[in-house]
């Protein structure tokens, strides 16, 4: 075992502490088993994907935020009525109850195996929901997280949401998996926990419980088996870091007074007590998905203008950044009936969906307009998932003579981003999405863990699209804001303000790893950094770059 392994650090933060491993794995239910009473099989497996849907509903619920809407996605899984039918057809010709709902699964796996990448990026997700369905009716341990009673680093080959959601803050140190991206549900729910994380990890998972490591989920580095002056070091690394981050506190700006917003991105209202608590200036990208989620109709106007009052009043003299319904590929919504889609990921998403039946975009618009009424927080609307400015024009059409402080656009898509100039002449402001900006400047599924290489935000070429952005934004005077994960990392936030971006918009637990970064740099240290990053042959050397360049980033442990 060597002293060090190396992976993707994708939540910052030095910790040292005691690993123990995710759970163990759930035995394939025996075949061949000639069930006497077939009814009954079938009852019990009924039953018992019920029980593992609203087990996966009640995490979701005690989680809130992202984790909501992922686990309230699975628990739809598992009492989707094909699979209870698969499973129905498989009591009937004798199995058990486990093993039934093992060959279901697996036909239903193969089913969306043959979807397209985005269904088979869902297969983990599936293998979560049988095997605590199996788990269950076999009477075996759950899967997932250890309880050992004592603070813990968690390793694993990779979390499913239903993991991650319910980690305990308190007790899990640190996460290391084995597998997984960037923009893999661990890390997205790590670092909205603020808890340090490193992904693609080889050698995670054959750490032995109890043995003592330094976690380092900035530079993405586990050391195994530290010496006292390695722990010392870690420790003393980590308390910097803590009184670093206590000490700024206020607006974002550099050391030379260049002001940049920092925002939080919220994925419902359960976020709101995290992003203030963080001191985020107000909200870059409040996703509206969380409403739709679950439902066989839209939501009445009156609970969306709820939803939002909530969230605006949190912000008093801040700004609030709306954005409409993006439903499709990673977001499917039951009621949007798609129809099948040989590439969901570019089929009819975001503002095409809405596009096609205007008159839900009309009621959200409706309840966004009830809410700016007499709101504290100044309201500004995007629209996901836009192409051309003939598309910016319609959805700024669609807004009539609703209050709101400002109309824009998300830039995700490469040929929106070239034509940034064109977008920005009818729109009031740009964001920068940069987790669909990689995808589909790479070509490469966000979903896809194996490519994690490729949807990395410290692409060059991605840096280069987000620089035209910006550029685009300053020719018009109009702010251009970044809010993909990649505003959340403390040193490509200082490339991106050298880009030219003028707000950041993060989840909450990031916002001061980025204040404080940001208020050691001058304006020309983040052009320096910018240059440095678009100018590497490619991702790994842009950030091995910057961060060689970024002194305090060792001493902070970002
Ligand atoms: C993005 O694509 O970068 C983004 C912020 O939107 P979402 O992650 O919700 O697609
Ligand atoms: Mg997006």
């Amino acid at each position: 075992m060597p002293a060090e392994l190396q992976g993707v650090g994708v939540s910052p933060g030095v910790v040292v502490g005691p690993v123990a491993r995710a759970g163990g794995e759930v035995p394939v239910p025996a075949d061949g088993t000639t069930a006497s009473d077939p009814a009954a099989e079938a009852r019990a497996a009924a039953e018992a994907l019920e029980a593992v849907a609203r087990d996966l509903e009640g995490r979701g619920q005690a989680a809130g935020g992202e984790a909501q809407g992922v686990l309230e996605a699975q628990a739809m899984m598992a009492r989707d009525p094909g699979l209870a039918d698969q499973v129905e057809q498989h009591t009937q010709g004798g199995r058990t109850a486990a093993r039934a709902v093992h060959e279901a699964f697996g036909v239903y796996r193969k089913l969306l195996g043959g979807a397209g990448d985005y269904m088979a990026a869902r297969v983990a997700d599936l293998d979560d929901i049988r095997n605590r369905t199996v788990a269950l009716l076999l009477d075996v341990p759950m899967p997932g997280v250890p309880d050992p009673g004592h603070p813990f680093v968690l390793t694993a080959r990779d979390l499913a949401p239903a993991d991650t959601a319910t980690l305990r803050r308190d007790r899990v140190l640190a996460i290391v998996t084995e597998e997984g991206g960037p923009t893999s549900h661990t890390a997205i729910l790590a670092k909205s926990m603020g808890v340090p994380a490193v992904v693609a990890c080889p050698g995670a998972t054959g750490l032995a419980d109890g043995v003592r490591v330094i976690v380092d989920g900035g530079a993405g580095q586990v050391v195994v088996d530290p010496d006292e002056a390695r722990v010392q070091a870690a420790e003393a690394r980590a308390r910097a870091r803590d009184a670093a981050r206590a000490a700024v506190v206020g607006l974002g700006r550099t050391s030379d007074g260049h002001r940049v917003d920092l925002l939080a991105n919220l994925g419902g209202p359960g976020d709101v007590e995290s992003a203030v608590a963080a001191g985020a200036e107000g909200v870059g990208l409040f996703r509206t998905e969380f409403l739709f989620l679950d439902r066989a109709d839209p939501p009445p106007v009156e609970e969306q203008a709820a939803a939002y009052r909530s969230v605006l009043e949190a912000f008093p003299g801040g700004k609030v950044v709306i954005r409409t319904l993006d439903a499709g590929a990673d977001k499917p919504l039951a009621f949007l009936d798609l129809g099948d889609e040989p590439n969901p990921a570019l089929g009819v998403r975001g503002l095409r969906a809405v596009r096609q039946r205007p008159g839900l975009l009309a009621s959200q618009l409706d309840a966004i307009g009830q809410a700016a009424a007499g709101s504290p927080a100044e309201v500004w609307v995007m629209a996901p998932m836009v192409a051309t400015a003939e598309e910016t024009g319609w959805f700024r059409g669609q807004l009539g003579d609703r209050e709101v402080a400002k109309t824009g656009v998300m830039i995700e898509i490469p040929a929106a981003a070239l034509t940034a100039g064109a977008i920005l002449a009818e729109a009031d402001f740009a964001s920068i999405g940069t987790n669909d900006l990689a995808q589909y400047t790479f070509a490469a599924d966000r979903l896809v863990g194996a490519l994690a290489g490729l949807q990395s935000p410290w692409q060059p070429a991605l840096l280069q699209l987000v620089a035209a952005t910006a550029a685009a934004g300053r020719s018009a005077g109009k702010p251009v804001g970044v809010c993909g994960e990649a505003a959340g990392d403390p040193a490509l936030g200082l490339v991106l303000v050298g880009l030219g971006v003028t707000s950041l918009s993060m989840a909450p637990p990031s916002i001061a790893d980025v204040r404080l970064l940001l208020g050691r740099h001058t304006l020309e240290d983040c052009r320096r950094l910018a240059e440095l990053a678009v100018a590497a042959p490619d991702a790994a050397a842009a950030r091995e770059r910057v961060r060689a360049a970024t002194a305090s980033l060792e001493e902070l442990g970002l």
